[in-house]
């Protein structure tokens, strides 16, 4: 019946797994103006490009909930991290930091400041800065939140108190502006400095036009440590009192008389689910990375630096060594590599894994796109789930594997018409082998690209393929839904 039918692109002969969790099945998938357009026997239909994934898997494009690439996708624009490990869409602006609304000049505080290598465009309305998104399309799809530590740099003179009422104020008429430009949500991020002195009242002040909008609350939680359990307390009151949802972000376990304690919060988790929205992200990796921290207690451990703009030449070395070098103690070092990134090997393997297998945690790399030794979870996050803990461990099927990085996390961002495979949904759409795909990016050499992904294509553009770049830059801009764009 599909006789007469041509399409744009044809993949066929692969298995597809379609990012509900349900069992693959053999399909040849045709597509057409960005789009699915039809799935099935299509073997009698021509294709103006054709793609044979014979003995390959063929499932939605990999959706990254948890990134910092506001900046990298205007000034990285092919994204060949995300692209080249199956990514088609990123969720910006976590953490509590985003790019907009920002004002030239303005000096970024870490961890803001991690957000770009250079003190380029600001976009100091939010519109702005998806305009000059849609002007100058990345590779991939982006659906952008604003944070709320950006918020605190445009309308406070000192980040090291409460904000008052008429900061709120100031700080609620830029998130509507963000909200009415169609940002997905709103993140905060009080573990770090600039939002350390945020109290719970002032979040939910700040984030109250979000109420009623559909949009996310997102946080890195105030601590991920010894107060984990009431840090989930504080974030499901604050979703409750906004009637949102409420995004747990990196999902983790601190310090090692932590370890184990993932048993706990995830059963937390799993009530609070029971009583309101609650999704949670979590990256493959048992060591985090964010800015270089100066405060001794959180300088424990083996600390990796990434990045140091006084002192490039000591990324990818130890902290320690560093400090033994230089003769001076390590917050001493800290102190002199500043402004600088890092690497912490602080959490346990059993708590990784038990977080990555309940069966509501989405796949976010969180990788950070600056610096000379990222974290390798910026090239490796998504092969390395399907292949090391999917195919190699055992953790789960590679049906759930799929879907933690698709279907869950389109429905929990309302990303409609993308993150499964169905006719009419957009055709971001990655072909790899299930057999061979993994990652390759480790700390040593961290901007190495996965192995067995053989086709990535994007609102039906072909942009990866076997290893190459193929130019494109189709991606779009995602805004929540009834937003005015
Ligand atoms: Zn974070």
């Amino acid at each position: 019946m599909h006789n007469s039918q041509e399409f744009d692109l044809l993949i066929t002969g692969g298995s597809v797994i379609d990012g509900s969790k349900a069992p693959r099945f053999r399909a040849d998938i045709g597509v057409r103006n960005g789009r699915i357009a039809a799935i099935g026997d299509l073997s009698h239909c021509q294709g103006a490009q054709r793609i044979d994934a014979s003995g390959k898997i063929v499932a939605p494009g990999f959706i990254d909930s948890h990134t910092h690439d506001d900046q990298a996708v205007l000034s990285q624009s092919d994204m060949s991290f995300k692209i080249s490990q199956g990514v088609t869409t990123v969720i910006t602006g976590n953490c509590g930091i985003s790019i907009a609304p920002l004002r030239a000049g303005t000096p970024l505080p870490a961890p803001l400041s991690l957000l770009e290598d250079t003190g380029e465009t600001r976009f100091d309305t939010f519109r702005s800065y998806l305009d000059a998104l849609r002007a100058r399309p990345s590779a991939v799809n982006v659906a952008a939140m604003v944070g709320h530590s950006t918020l605190r740099v445009m309308t406070m003179d000192s980040l090291e108190r409460e904000a008052r009422p008429d900061e709120i104020r100031a700080m609620n008429a830029l998130l509507e502006e963000a909200l009415d430009a169609g940002a997905i949500g709103i993140s905060t991020g009080t573990y770090y400095p600039p939002a350390a002195h945020a109290t719970t009242q002032e979040v939910i002040d700040v984030c109250r036009p979000i109420k009623g909008s559909g949009a996310l609350y997102v946080t890195h939680m105030r601590d991920e440590a010894d107060k984990s359990m009431e840090s989930l307390e504080e974030s499901f009151l604050i979703g409750r009192e906004l009637d949102s949802p409420v995004v747990i972000s990196h999902h983790k376990l601190q310090r090692a008389h932590n370890f184990g304690k993932s048993a706990q919060t995830l059963a937390r988790i799993r009530h609070a689910m029971q009583c309101q929205c609650v999704a949670l992200d979590c990256y493959p990796y048992n060591a985090s990375s964010t800015m270089l921290h100066r405060d001794p207690k959180r300088l424990g451990g083996r600390i990796l630096i990434s990045s140091s703009k006084p002192h490039p030449e000591q990324a990818g070395r130890d902290l320690d060594a560093i400090a033994a070098d230089w003769g001076v103690t390590k917050e001493e070092a800290a102190a002199r590599l500043q402004p600088a990134s890092a690497i912490y090997f602080g959490m346990d393997e059993g708590d990784v894994r038990n977080i990555l297998a309940f069966d509501e945690t989405m796949i976010g790399s969180d990788g950070i796109p600056t610096g000379e030794k990222p974290h390798p979870r910026l090239w490796g996050t998504f092969p390395r789930i399907l292949g090391h803990y999917s195919r190699d461990l055992g953790l789960f099927d590679l049906e759930v594997a799929v879907w933690k990085m698709t279907g869950l996390t389109a429905r929990n961002f309302k990303l409609d018409g993308r993150g499964t495979l169905a006719v009419g949904h957009h055709a971001d759409i990655v072909v790899f082998d299930a057999a061979t795909i993994r990652d390759t990016a480790s700390y040593e050499a961290p901007a190495e690209p996965a192995q067995g992904i053989d086709a990535v294509i994007v609102n039906g553009v072909l942009t990866w393929r076997c290893g190459q770049h193929m130019g494109a830059r189709a991606g779009e801009v995602i805004t929540r839904h009834g937003a005015g764009s």
